[in-house]
């Protein structure tokens, strides 16, 4: 398989052969026939496609949520789908960060404890959760906002803070899905910019799964998803 980006960055994360169908009535609706791309670590990617083609379903495959039928998913060389349940938790949970477009605060806490909670979840004491959390709201510009309740902040604030929640554990990889979906374009450019630079500066990798096209011109690398499978554009 073909490494992406730029350089010889090592490969963080491969899909292969990936097999994905869901029970549609009397049959099955083939999602995934055989998709497969690679992403390097410290980059930024896109994973496009129309609504519908299986971006959702590939990016919870990928994140350890969703097992494909057929098909690898390695993580620095570890198949994910041979983990055990301890393993397998620990990936989803410290490994990989998500952000969907709905960003899933909890309405009843602040925005700072928001962002704590999956650090102390992992096990974090709670200053480390606080110190981590007000470090990744300062980068992410949101520091002041830390006391707010997630109805109290505006759509692009919310995806910011939803964004500094994923990071709180360190992942090495960000599975973003359709994050600018609820954004006006000047917050959704913005949110791009803060990916750019997430990437630069702490050497995460992000994958964005979008159907808008203007944000898929965003990414190094451009994974296209079509009839179930992948084609690949290093931009
Ligand atoms: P995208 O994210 O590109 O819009 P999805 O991965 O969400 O696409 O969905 C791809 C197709 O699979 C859609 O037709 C969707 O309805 C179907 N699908 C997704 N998840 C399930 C499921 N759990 N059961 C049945 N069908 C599903
Ligand atoms: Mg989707």
């Amino acid at each position: 398989m073909r490494t992406q980006g730029k350089g010889h960055c090592p490969l963080l994360l491969v899909a292969d052969n990936i097999h994905k169908r869901f029970r549609s009535g009397e049959g099955f609706l083939e999602v995934l026939k055989g998709a497969s791309l690679a992403l390097d670590a410290h980059s930024l990617a896109v994973l496009s496609g129309p609504s519908g083609s299986g971006k959702s379903t590939l990016l919870y495959i990928i994140g350890g949520l969703e097992k494909p039928d057929i098909g690898e998913v390695t993580y620095k060389g570890d198949f994910v789908w041979d983990f055990g349940a301890d393993r397998l938790d620990r990936y989803r949970n410290r490994n990989v960060g998500f952000v969907f477009q709905m960003h899933y605060l909890m309405p009843d806490f602040t925005a700072l404890e928001n962002v704590m909670m999956p650090g102390l979840i992992a096990g974090l004491s709670f200053y480390e959760a606080s110190q981590k959390g007000k470090e990744l709201m300062t980068q992410l510009s949101i520091y002041d906002r830390k006391d707010h309740y997630p109805n109290q902040l505006s759509g692009g604030e919310q995806q910011r803070t939803a964004v500094a929640r994923a990071l709180v554990n360190s992942p090495e990889l960000i599975l973003a899905d359709e994050p600018t979906g609820n954004l006006d374009r000047e917050n959704a450019e913005s949110l791009l910019k803060l990916f750019e630079k997430l990437v630069e500066t702490t050497g995460v990798s992000i994958l964005i799964a979008t159907h808008d096209t203007r944000v898929a011109e965003s990414g190094g690398v451009t994974f296209t998803l079509s009839s179930g499978r992948i084609d690949t554009k290093t931009g």
